[in-house]
């Protein structure tokens, strides 16, 4: 295994029919690995789009299943979305250790739940702030400068509740220059798999 520096790229609210082949095709001419956050329904509604991005080596973490905020919902409400969201997502072969909860925003519970299910809350250091519909070159500019080993990058391979744009051509055209820019600064774009295995052999 490599030892280089690595920085996480992760992406929210998928697998999409249109949007995530895409984006797995940027990933594979880029050589990189990411992370993604999937909307266990979608995951079971698209079976062959959850196991390709399986088959490529990148990971299926947990986002949910009901996009609905922690601080909107009951714990007991959270424990059911995510018991429902793992089996989902076992149906199609992923066993998720990483979860981002929607929007990022946690309850004075959320650490709680997440010990109970074995899952490890994952937020972000670097928000593309894709959903706004931006160009490609105009998040680079926004994210590049602070870009350092070890963070962990907010996308989105779906149109989640809050986009408002109408699709994710945008973020596909940043995947190639994200990773190149990630390179530039001694850094591997990898999953956070790898991330947790290291952190546990430390
Ligand atoms: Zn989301």
């Amino acid at each position: 295994m490599r030892r280089d520096p690595r920085i996480f790229p992760t992406f929210d609210d998928g697998p999409h029919p249109l949007w995530t082949p895409k984006i797995l095709s940027e990933l594979r001419r880029a050589d990189a690995k990411a992370t993604f956050f999937a909307v266990a329904p979608l995951a079971l509604r698209y079976p062959e789009i959850t196991r390709r991005i399986m088959d490529d080596g990148h990971e299926i973490a947990f986002h949910c299943t009901r996009h609905i905020r922690h601080t909107e919902m009951t714990e007991e409400e959270v424990e059911e979305d995510v018991e429902t969201g793992l089996r989902s997502l076992r149906k199609v072969g992923a066993s998720p250790r990483m979860w981002r909860p929607p929007w990022g925003m946690l309850a004075p519970w959320s650490e709680r739940v997440a010990d109970d299910f074995g899952l490890e809350i994952s937020l972000w250091d670097s928000d593309t702030r894709d959903w706004r519909g931006d160009s490609a070159e105009a998040m680079l500019g926004a994210v590049a400068p602070s870009l350092s080993a070890g963070d962990t990058v907010l996308m989105h391979d779906g149109l989640g509740p809050g986009a408002t744009r109408d699709g994710c051509e945008e973020t596909v055209r940043l995947v190639a220059p994200l990773a190149a820019r990630m390179r530039d600064i001694g850094c591997e774009p990898d999953s956070l798999a790898v991330k947790e295995h290291r952190g546990a052999r430390a």
